[in-house]
């Protein structure tokens, strides 16, 4: 009985009964690995997906709405992940954690993400041995790995979403391009990839929220309409019937078929529709009834919802009257839709990282805050409490912001040293800095094991200076630099133990 294989575990499950559910799947997924390959998922969802041509367009809806959320779900994580890792030392605890703590995490993870919709839960099916539970939890550095792929370079919504990498499907993706593929298996191609992104995103979430003991995070799904909905994906929906009923019986499958329905309505009942304008987007909370757009209903029964004519009116010239009523092509809805209204971007105070500089998740947190408020110079946490520093002189602060840029866009060990050494000296003497605790935190912000000799061969270029002038103040005339340290001790030293 090959077709067993098929067999998708019921999602509903996945909160009732975690650990039964979890060891379906990793079943599921071990007798799949055998006979599924990239090309064969890829060219089952393809037929199907041209065999139908609503369904299709459904899906290509649906595609391009997975992008945008994918998004936003990445720079959400990336917030988060670079508040744990900077705050909650995250990555010393996870490391430190034993298989069976991280274990437990890992499955609220994948069940807590795996409840979100059925297009995530299938999707492990596309992830295979990436996502099972014996596989993450036996080293720490598995999940930290996964998260460190997906993480932006900086908190704030990109134009596309970043693709988790995998040896297996980046091989089918560029055998792909080199070939001429259709519609169908591009669409197919890119779903898959988003889709188990996305689940990889939310299953590492959830698990960082879980362990760090806040909340799990919460995600909107829009509501259907029954008559457009593209549906199960292809497992579930075009193997499920007669695989259930080789395992059940006639009537052990209609009866889990029951079950599910159930579920599915109980799961619709939480959501709700949206107005498909990008500036509005506001949730049907029941009080109106939203209308829909009548050519694209009667032409390809697709449902474009609007909580007003107004509404309507604006998304007409930028977005919909290019397919209104028309059948969507896979080149429409490859990239997320652009945001309305375009953002209005103050220019960052920290540029994009230069080169192949990589930073470390704390480093992208701390830019994300600077970006923020432009007034900061930087985010010093001396133990819990977070403090920002600004240095009211304009030309010394004109100085730190120019060794800061150097330091966070190239990671030039240099200026990290002569920055690093300056936040030092000046938070000496200060009861609420504690000096250890922040040359911890600059340590791991630019993974810089040395900066302690690092800093205190600042320290013995100061005391050469002929004026006490710390390195970063180099070059500030001797006249300023009286001025700058008017009621301050030059002689103080930063003395860490090496
Ligand atoms: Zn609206
Ligand atoms: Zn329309």
């Amino acid at each position: 009985m090959a077709a067993v294989s098929f067999m998708i575990p019921q999602m509903q499950n996945a909160l009732k009964q975690p650990e039964r559910w979890n060891s379906e799947w990793e079943n599921t997924i071990r007798n799949m690995e055998r006979r599924f390959t990239p090309s064969a998922l890829v060219n089952s969802l393809a037929l199907t997906f041209a065999a139908q041509p609503l369904r299709r367009d459904a899906s290509l809806r649906e595609h391009q709405t997975i992008l945008s959320n994918l998004c936003r779900t990445q720079a959400i994580l990336t917030a988060t992940a670079g508040t744990c890792f900077a705050g909650a030392n995250l990555e010393e605890r996870w490391m430190k954690a034993s298989p069976d703590l991280r274990g437990k995490h890992i499955l609220i993870g994948l069940s807590s993400a795996c409840s979100i919709a059925r297009n995530l839960h299938d999707a492990r099916v596309y992830c295979g041995r990436e996502l099972t539970l014996s596989h993450l939890r036996s080293d720490g550095r598995t999940v930290l790995e996964l998260l460190k792929a997906v993480l932006l370079p900086e908190v704030a919504m990109p134009e596309e979403p970043k693709l988790l990498p995998h040896p297996a499907w980046d091989a089918f993706a560029a055998a792909q391009a080199r070939g001429s593929p259709n519609d169908s298996e591009k669409y197919a191609l890119a779903s898959i990839l988003t889709l188990r992104t996305k689940l990889i995103c939310h299953v590492i979430h959830a698990t960082l929220n879980s362990f760090v003991g806040v909340e799990l995070p919460t995600v909107a799904v829009a509501k259907y309409n029954k008559k457009n909905n593209p549906g199960e994906p292809f497992l579930g929906r075009e193997f499920g019937k007669s695989v259930v009923e080789g395992m059940l019986g006639v009537a052990g499958a209609k009866a889990q078929a029951k079950e599910n329905k159930a579920a599915w309505k109980e799961r619709q009942r939480g959501r709700t529709e949206h107005c498909s304008y990008g500036g509005c987007s506001k949730a049907n909370d029941g009080s109106a009834k939203f209308s829909r757009c009548k050519t694209c209903w009667d032409n390809m029964q697709r449902e474009i919802l609007y909580c007003s004519a107004e509404c309507q009116k604006a998304d007409w010239k930028p977005q919909h009257k290019s397919i209104c009523g028309k059948p969507l092509t896979f080149e429409a809805v490859s990239k997320p839709p652009p945001p309305i209204p375009p953002p209005s971007k103050p220019a960052p105070q920290i540029g994009p990282a230069v080169g192949n500089y990589e930073r470390s998740p704390s480093l992208v947190y701390q830019i994300g805050w600077l970006n923020l408020n432009p007034k900061l110079d930087y985010v010093v946490r001396g133990g819990a409490e977070e403090t920002n520093l600004d240095f009211p002189d304009p030309e010394a602060q004109a100085l730190f912001r120019r060794c800061r840029e150097k330091a966070m866009t190239t990671g030039d060990k240099q200026s990290i040293a002569i920055m690093a050494h300056f936040i030092c000296w000046m938070t000496l003497d200060k009861p609420r800095f504690h000096l250890a605790a922040i040359v911890e935190q600059l340590k791991k912000e630019y993974v810089f094991d040395e900066l302690p000799r690092a800093i205190h061969e600042m320290q013995q270029r100061q005391n050469k200076d002929p004026f006490r002038r710390p390195p970063l103040l180099a070059p500030m005339s001797p006249q300023n630099w009286v001025n700058f340290c008017k009621g301050m001790n030059v002689n103080r030293q930063v003395v860490l133990e090496l």
